[in-house]
């Protein structure tokens, strides 16, 4: 297996592929693989509820919240949410912290009104801005934040608090890696393909009163109450992803949940981080300390021919997916749940022998 730090689509935990591999052909005795099966049958609507379950007991989701699996990617909740949550005659805010952000930023603006709360644009996204800076009207229809920031490696640490109106967040690169309150969200969204599964499928958690919100104008396909209330089968699902999705929460719900989850993520980075800071300057990380990510971790060297040089030796031993985003350049080591400790402490050890060796 290759030593896997994509970005997303990333590595899957090997029990997760070699179970699935097992149902391919013959899922439980039904003599079809799982992609033949319909999803109205009794097989896949057991996974379907199956999944919620297992998603709501390892993020404690309350029962005022709906679990969605929708398609479109992440992307296609930048358009939503706000079609959907952006009451008539309000503004959405958003913080920017980095491309998703603005990406997201932008969709809404398409939509309705939407404002820039607070951004660490400035500063290159090295940084999360302070939750006291952010501007939030409480005329705003909700705030929008980007909890991990997958391309600048930095990550929330300290969520804002206390808002008069909904928090919505992106936590595509980062569900599943930290327990949530989610008392205090309205809606979280993620794509599956980082840290909860294959692409395919985005999973959307949402409060309930803020279903009311969704227009019955909207088209069906757009619309958070059509998807609730057919229970995410208004239409054809991707039911491979969705299974295989399932397959993941088993595996964290079996390796001790979303804890451990978090402590192995805090081991994991902090190996590289330590790597970065001992190494008197060869490495620079490009995030701040107090703003740094536990997912996705960004640095860059002295300058483009050494960081080729990194980047070709570390081919060479098998590390795949560390170049950097071009926005960034340099490097990137995506961390998510399903890249093993003994994988990270490679990276680690090549990082020191390669800086030994320059
Ligand atoms: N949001 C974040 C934080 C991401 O990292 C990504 C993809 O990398 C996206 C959104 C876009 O996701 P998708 O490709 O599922 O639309």
């Amino acid at each position: 297996r290759a030593l896997n730090f994509n970005a997303g689509p990333a590595a899957l935990p090997e029990a997760v592929l070699a179970k699935a591999e097992k149902e391919m052909m013959n899922y439980q005795g039904s003599g079809m693989g799982v992609m033949e099966l319909s999803h109205r049958s009794k097989e896949f609507e057991e996974i379907n509820q199956l999944t919620k379950n297992l998603l709501r007991n390892l993020l404690t989701i309350p029962d005022e919240y709906e679990i969605l699996f929708l398609q479109g990617g992440a992307s296609l909740q930048f358009s939503m949410i706000p079609m959907n949550l952006l009451e008539e005659g309000s503004t959405a805010s958003y913080v920017l912290t980095g491309t998703w952000s603005e990406k997201a930023l932008k969709e809404a603006q398409k939509v309705g009104n939407a404002v820039i709360a607070a951004s660490s644009k400035n500063a290159n996204y090295r940084s999360i801005p302070n939750p006291s800076e952010i501007d939030v009207s409480a005329e705003s229809s909700y705030l929008h934040i980007t909890t991990n920031n997958t391309i600048f490696g930095t990550q929330w640490h300290t969520l804002p608090e206390d808002l008069a109106i909904p928090l919505v967040a992106d936590m595509s690169s980062d569900i599943l890696s930290r327990p949530l309150n989610l008392s205090s969200y309205g809606l979280i969204y993620a794509g599956a393909q980082k840290n909860l599964g294959p692409s395919g499928v985005t999973v959307v958690i949402i409060h309930k009163d803020l279903l009311k919100r969704s227009r019955s104008g909207l088209p069906s396909m757009l619309n958070y109450q059509v998807h609730a209330d057919s229970q995410s089968l208004y239409n054809t699902p991707p039911t491979l992803s969705i299974y295989l999705l399932m397959l993941v929460l088993q595996w964290a719900e079996e390796l001790g949940g979303v804890k451990q989850l978090e402590l192995l993520s805090k081991q994991k980075s902090a190996l590289l981080y330590d790597a970065i800071d001992r190494s008197e300057g060869f490495y620079t990380g490009h995030a701040e300390k107090g703003s740094r990510s536990r997912m996705n971790v960004t640095f860059t060297l002295e300058n483009d021919s050494v960081a080729s040089s990194f980047l070709h030796e570390a081919e060479e031993y098998g590390f795949i997916g560390l170049a950097g985003h071009r926005s960034v350049g340099g490097c990137r080591a995506s961390i998510y749940n399903a890249v093993p400790l003994e994988n990270v402490e490679k990276l680690a050890d090549f990082m020191n022998r390669f800086r030994s060796r320059n």
